[in-house]
């Protein structure tokens, strides 16, 4: 009883046998890193992002650490982010010594604030003590950011932009691929995002050949003509040519689901009106989320307990991106923040939990998740 919060296993049964093939090809070839399957899922996917260049890598978080070592962050220089997502968005910022600037977000689309945005640059350039370097914007959920607002403002102060896509690889942002916005854009394929594997694996998008040729080399500790000739530091950072092969079968599908996924959120949008006090989300017009988590609001913390209750009693999961804030996070109590500094990264945390979605869902699934928080107590 009860459903599913993901459920991989309808996927796998439509492409097992692609599965099953690509990666007998694997074994036979033994290549096992960096075999022809790289180079083919990097063409594939850097086409169906109307970019120049992808770099296959072994996690989202490889593609952020990538990235950021690209563009030479280091200590002293402080790097815009939104408070309100996963761990490794500012984790891999603090790891290489920079500082993380959290930036509130808006209350509807949960991605970061462009107002807000400018007040922290300012104040970064006012304080003088670190060097405003670049800005990550986060497509949360698989929602887009506000790319038309965000972009210009980070060019305009000589800043970067990364485009953590980790929730929104296949989204579009008024018809462009969101990882074709920022200098660079990084995804990652854990089996849970839209576009999965079946272990760790990510990417990273770029048009600049120079940002490139970088990141094929961090990718493989910094390695300059040869292996045995490293140019500067990087990581062990390849994708594996097992996992690309699952990507390569799980691609063929791709598109349609996204379309399922849209279907799928659609229709919640419809029956969720028939729930009192609950904010469903919302995609901006003209933009195509994938919908990574589908995320709902209620009231106030105390009615999010009673709604999740009676999920929880039917065997519905319904768990919650994100509880605390990164500013509150114990990680990062050396930066000094404090509880109601961005109060609407903290509003959200206390009142958003999230609902089954997967591009299988079926209606009667999704009736029984209606209905249950439609409920009279
Ligand atoms: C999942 C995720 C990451 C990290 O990806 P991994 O592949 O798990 O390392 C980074 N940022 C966001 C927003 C994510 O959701």
């Amino acid at each position: 009883m009860g459903i599913p919060f993901i459920d991989l296993k309808a996927q796998y049964r439509r492409i097992q046998d692609e599965v099953k093939s690509g990666i007998d090809a694997v074994l036979e070839h033994g290549a096992y890193i960096m075999g022809p399957e790289i180079r083919d899922i990097e063409s594939t996917l850097a086409e169906f992002c109307s970019v120049k260049h992808a770099v296959g890598c072994a996690s989202g978080t490889d593609a952020l650490t990538m990235a950021l070592l690209s563009l030479g962050v280091g200590p002293g220089d402080a790097v815009f982010t939104t408070p309100f997502t996963f761990m490794a968005t500012a984790e891999t910022v603090a790891l290489l010594g920079a500082t993380p600037v959290f930036v509130d977000i808006d209350p509807v689309t949960y991605n970061i604030d462009p107002a807000d945005l400018r007040r922290k640059i300012s104040m970064v350039h006012d304080e003088q003590k670190l060097t405003p370097r670049g800005v990550i914007a986060v497509d949360i959920f698989g929602v887009p950011a506000d790319y038309d607002r965000i972009e210009p403002m980070a060019k305009n102060n000589g800043l970067f932009l990364i485009v953590d896509a980790a929730q929104s690889f296949g989204a579009t942002y008024k018809g462009r691929p969101v990882c074709s916005f920022g200098d660079v854009a990084c995804t990652s394929f854990f089996p849970a995002k839209p576009l999965g594997c079946y272990g760790d694996g990510g990417m990273v998008f770029t048009d600049d050949d120079t940002l490139n040729e970088l990141l094929l080399s961090v990718r493989v500790h910094g390695q300059g003509k040869d292996k045995y000739d490293n140019e500067r530091l990087g990581i062990t950072g390849r994708l594996d040519s097992m996992q690309a092969a699952v990507l390569k079968a799980k691609f063929t599908i791709f598109p349609e689901e996204i379309e399922l996924r849209n279907k799928v959120a659609d229709r919640y949008a419809r029956e969720l009106a028939a729930v009192p006090d609950l904010v469903a989300p919302s995609v901006p017009d003209d933009c195509v989320g994938v919908w990574a988590q589908y995320c709902v609001m209620a009231r106030d913390s105390r009615h999010r307990a009673e709604l999740q209750a009676k999920l929880q009693a039917e065997g519905i999961p319904s768990p919650i991106y994100y509880p605390i804030p990164l500013h509150l996070q114990t990680a990062y109590a050396s930066l000094g923040y404090q509880k109601g500094d961005l109060p609407v990264s903290e509003n959200v945390a206390e009142r958003i939990f999230a609902l089954p979605m997967y591009p299988y869902l079926s209606n009667e699934h999704q009736d029984l998740v209606v209905s249950t928080l439609a409920k009279e107590d």
